[in-house]
């Protein structure tokens, strides 16, 4: 017996399957014309008018769910940007030039559709780089970074810091190829509930799984996330955007309601 809710489950199950397979088979410069492909099919599967997406503006009855514990209306069907994608986008929209100025911008572990985007934008002279991506422009260990000393105008680097070891070396060259002036987003996952950031000495991947709930994570942060950031030598600003937005943004864009952003600003006289 079927009905037509059934039918629609069974299709995004058989087109999540195909799409991992894809992704275990097919080249990687490939994979960017399969997603965009992949996601116009969502697109259509998902369309309706509850919610919009700041990043691709499509409309769709809802997101997909997404994350260790299942987030519902996370993932945008057509261009993958999650809660923290879509407030980044709507703060560099509404809070700065950079859809707009001239600005050379180095991006860190580039997200799909951003990559897509940003690479088109025609006053932008976009870098991205990547520990082992082969799309990315740079192959880059962010604690090493093959970049001159001031030479980006904006860095963005969204999820990345839970991952590094060297939290200060990685700052350090994030400020030092920053122009005097020059800002970046510079995004963690928060624990709001804990104080100070949490890391224990171990290199096992079980143990980071007990300790910090992901296995390729290297500490949880906390409310002192800012403290960390000013400590390295920025100035920042957190932005408690969402909020701001107020909360038919939040419904509407389907935001988490309590995210702040951190913008960053290398010191003039640095
Ligand atoms: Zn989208």
């Amino acid at each position: 017996m079927t009905d037509g809710r059934y039918t629609t489950r069974s299709v995004h199950k058989l087109i999540d399957g195909i799409s991992r397979l894809i992704k275990r088979i097919v080249p990687a410069r490939l994979i960017p014309l399969l997603l965009t492909a992949y996601g116009r099919l969502n697109a259509l599967l998902y369309r309706g008018n509850a919610l919009t997406c700041p990043c691709c503006g499509g409309r769709f009855r809802r997101f997909k769910a997404y994350g260790a514990v299942k987030r519902p209306n996370s993932m945008c069907p057509r261009c993958r940007s999650l809660e923290r994608h879509r407030l980044i986008w709507l703060f560099l929209e509404q809070k700065t030039g950079f859809f707009t100025d001239e600005l050379k911008v180095l991006h860190f572990a580039p997200e799909f559709w951003f990559r897509r985007v940003f690479g088109r934008l025609p006053r932008m002279t976009y870098v991205t780089a990547d520990l082992r991506s082969p799309l990315a422009d740079l192959k880059a260990d962010i604690t090493d970074i093959p970049c001159d000393s001031e030479e980006f105008d904006a860095i963005l680097c969204v999820h990345v810091l839970e991952h590094v070891q060297n939290e200060a070396h990685a700052l350090s060259e994030v400020l030092r190829i920053l122009k005097p002036g020059g800002w970046a987003i510079i995004s963690v996952p928060v624990d709001a509930g804990r104080e100070t950031t949490y890391e224990v000495e171990t290199s096992s991947r079980a143990e980071r799984l007990k300790e910090y709930g992901k296995s390729d994570h290297v500490r949880v942060y906390g409310r002192d996330f800012q403290g960390r950031l000013e400590s390295a030598g920025f100035i920042v600003t957190r932005e408690d955007y969402a909020a701001e937005l107020g909360p038919d943004a939040v419904r509407k864009y389907a935001l988490s309601p309590s995210s702040s952003i951190y913008f960053c600003t290398k010191p003039i006289f640095f």
